[in-house]
């Protein structure tokens, strides 16, 4: 399975650990690919958008040509997970200018929200399609304050949506890179249908 991980700037390491961890739970040779430049993207079964500075991350995604890339990789069905700035970089509207967001994700978000409350704490979290609670790490945090009509809310903290799905793309306001435990990158890239929510049982694109 060919990953990509946005490295134009951000946390790559650990989430690439984590999807090898993942991968190797089903079987799949994980083969990780650090992006950072524009041509990579269509050769990849499955991306990864990590977290960092959203502001950087869509001005260097712009700038080296990887925006439309990532898009056209949505838009083939094919699975992405985005974490926190991620999430932001994803959404259909950051409410920042400084942010040019890529708009495969149908959800509205205050980056650092959870920031101005504290700038950074963990939780255990229920998340839909797992057993136990996942140890969610926030650190200056967005909030989806706004999801659209095909976006499933996966997970919620004091009311917010804070993990959500549409169709091959599933973004955490947390860090689910910053503990051992890997199941939130299987549940994106190994555990779901890919299929549109309101589009009832539609095609399998499993990587
Ligand atoms: N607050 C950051 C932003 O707005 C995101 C923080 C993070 O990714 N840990 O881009």
């Amino acid at each position: 399975m060919n990953v990509g991980v946005i490295a134009v700037q951000g946390d790559v390491s650990e989430h690439a650990d984590a999807i090898r961890r993942a991968a190797a739970t089903h079987g799949v040779d994980a083969s990780v690919t650090e992006v950072r430049d524009a041509g990579i993207v269509p050769d990849c079964d499955v991306l990864l958008m990590p977290g960092g500075e959203s502001t950087t991350i869509s001005r260097l995604l712009r700038e080296e040509g990887i925006d439309g890339e990532i898009r056209a990789h949505v838009a083939a069905g094919k699975p992405l997970l985005a974490t926190c700035a991620g999430l932001i970089v994803a959404a259909r509207d950051a409410k920042d200018d400084r942010v040019a967001t890529l708009d495969v994700l149908d959800v509205s978000v205050d980056r650092n929200a959870f920031g101005r409350q504290a700038d950074s704490f963990e939780a255990p979290l229920d998340v839909e399609g797992l057993d136990e609670p996942f140890p969610a790490v926030f650190i200056r945090a967005p909030v989806i304050d706004e999801v659209g009509e095909g976006v499933a809310v996966l997970a919620e903290w004091d009311g917010d949506p804070v993990a959500v799905k549409q169709g091959p793309v599933i973004a955490t306001s947390f860090h689910p890179e910053l503990t051992a435990d890997s199941r939130i990158h299987d549940l994106a890239f190994f555990g779901q249908d890919h299929a549109d929510p309101d589009a009832g049982d539609g095609e399998e694109a499993r990587a």
